[in-house]
């Protein structure tokens, strides 16, 4: 197995020019390596540490995928996406993305959740819209909501297993042809003397090829300045996953597929302060996740490994009054640590990266602690840009890198803040 992976990759960077050279093994740069791959193309795809680690942003055992966003632009990605995750997974042969309802709630006069319902007009999705009330009956007292609050429930939601996702799609990169090659981290990306790039290792390593891809996550801003001194306003937050003890006798309230009368508890978004989010118990039986939407900013090369912890107390709240008193709400018995890449608008930067490099690399980052779920269509969006110079379906305007210059905050948007980090204020958010 070793040298079938490295084996390639040594001969490679003496005889090979790439079509593709993708830099960061993410689920972004293993989703835009598998989709370069499965076009025939020469692909290398570079990962600085091991494979499947756990020192970024996509590994874990559970992101939500839903189609209700307030942001109508990412409703088309989105359901793009629910139909290539079950595409890779056909070719891989297992199953990575689990469906749910999804339940977005928060008080009536919320414009986030206006602006949610807006978008399943625009995009026609069905959706249910409950106060209290119908809350308490349609999911049996399971949840509940504030009697000045309102909720919308939708089929489109769903569990995705994000590190079985990642490996996923390096297994179909590697089915297609590609090279993988982990412990490699790449320092500097040149013009190549008859074009094309250079990229160069650590190591002194350098792989030529066509074109690259850039997906490094929280490392997009320090990579891109050396790369090319351009500063890219992505700021890596450190944040954490919290697990819930269901207390005895509610345990299958609370599953995916489970009690209800059949009907599996929802994936679900809170709007209200806190942004709360959480999954149907399912990688961890007899536990819930719940989380809030938050942060506090790091470097990602000196992480403080949940030093910077910000207060439980709201979550702690939410918690005893939404559940009726099934959840523990006396604190997490499990916590992860992860990484969001922080955009000062929360939107994605998907564009070449341009200046002396103009269309041969591309950069995909600042997925904003809400990409995950997209990244069977950024993948695609990603190829197409660096393969053929365009993508189709996507508002690529709402995703230039360029956009924060001479306007810090780029894109407007007329809904709240949501999300409450440390040192970082003034974004809003949707998980
Ligand atoms: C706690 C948490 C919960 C989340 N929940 C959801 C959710 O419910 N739904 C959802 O849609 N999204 C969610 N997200 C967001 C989603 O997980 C991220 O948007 C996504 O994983 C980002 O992937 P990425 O490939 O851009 O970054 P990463 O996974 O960090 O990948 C970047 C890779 O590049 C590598 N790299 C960096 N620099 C170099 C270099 N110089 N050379 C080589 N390799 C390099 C890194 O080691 C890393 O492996 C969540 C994120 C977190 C942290």
């Amino acid at each position: 197995m070793e040298s079938s992976v490295v084996e390639p990759a040594a001969k490679a960077k003496t005889t090979t020019t790439f079509d593709v050279i993708v830099v960061g093994a993410g689920v972004m740069g293993s989703s835009a390596a598998y989709q370069a791959a499965k076009r025939g193309e020469k692909t290398l795809l570079l990962e600085q540490y091991d494979f499947l680690h756990h020192r970024g942003s996509s590994h874990g055992e559970s992101r939500t995928i839903r189609a209700t966003y307030p942001e109508d632009y990412y409703t088309p990605l989105v359901l793009e996406s629910y139909a290539l995750w079950r595409r890779a997974e056909s070719e891989v042969g297992y199953q990575v993305c689990f469906k749910s309802r999804q339940l977005d709630m928060g008080p009536a006069g919320s414009k986030t959740l206006r602006a949610v319902i807006s978008t399943c007009r625009k995009h026609s999705l069905a959706f249910h819209e409950m106060d209290s009330r119908k809350i308490r009956d349609e999911f049996s007292c399971r949840i509940q909501i504030p009697d000045n609050w309102t909720a919308i429930s939708t089929e489109h939601g769903g569990v995705i297993k994000p590190t079985k996702a990642v490996g996923m799609f390096q297994t179909l990169a590697f089915k297609n042809g590609a090279v993988l090659r982990d412990n490699t981290e790449v320092k500097d990306i040149k013009r190549g003397e008859n074009g094309g790039v250079l990229v160069v290792a650590a190591n002194g390593e350098v792989f030529r090829g066509r074109k690259c891809v850039v997906t490094v996550g929280a490392w997009t801003r320090k990579l891109v300045k050396a790369v090319s001194g351009f500063e890219i306003p992505i700021q890596p937050l450190e944040t954490r996953v919290c697990y819930w003890r269901i207390k005895e006798g509610h345990k299958r309230d609370y599953d995916l597929v489970g009690g209800g009368g059949g009907k599996g508890f929802p994936t679900f978004a809170s709007f209200g302060d806190p942004y709360v989010y959480g999954t149907p118990s399912l990688e961890f039986p007899g536990l819930i996740k719940v989380a809030v939407h938050n942060g506090y900013t790091c470097d990602p090369d000196d992480r403080p490994w949940g030093l910077g912890a910000v207060s439980m107390a709201a979550l702690k709240e939410w918690i005893a009054a939404m559940f009726s008193g099934r959840v523990d709400p006396s604190g997490p018995v499990k916590t992860q640590l992860c990484m969001y890449s922080m955009t000062p608008d929360e939107d994605f930067v998907l564009d070449f990266l341009g200046g002396e490099f103009g269309k041969d690399v591309v950069v995909g980052g600042g997925f904003s602690g809400h990409g995950f779920k997209m990244a069977p269509a950024v993948g695609r969006v990603l190829a197409d840009l660096a393969l053929n110079g365009v993508a189709e379906g996507v508002e690529l305007d709402k995703f230039r890198i360029r956009r924060f210059e001479g306007n810090r905050k780029g894109n407007v948007k007329d809904f709240e803040d949501q999300v409450n980090h440390a040192g970082f204020k003034g974004l809003r958010s949707s998980m």
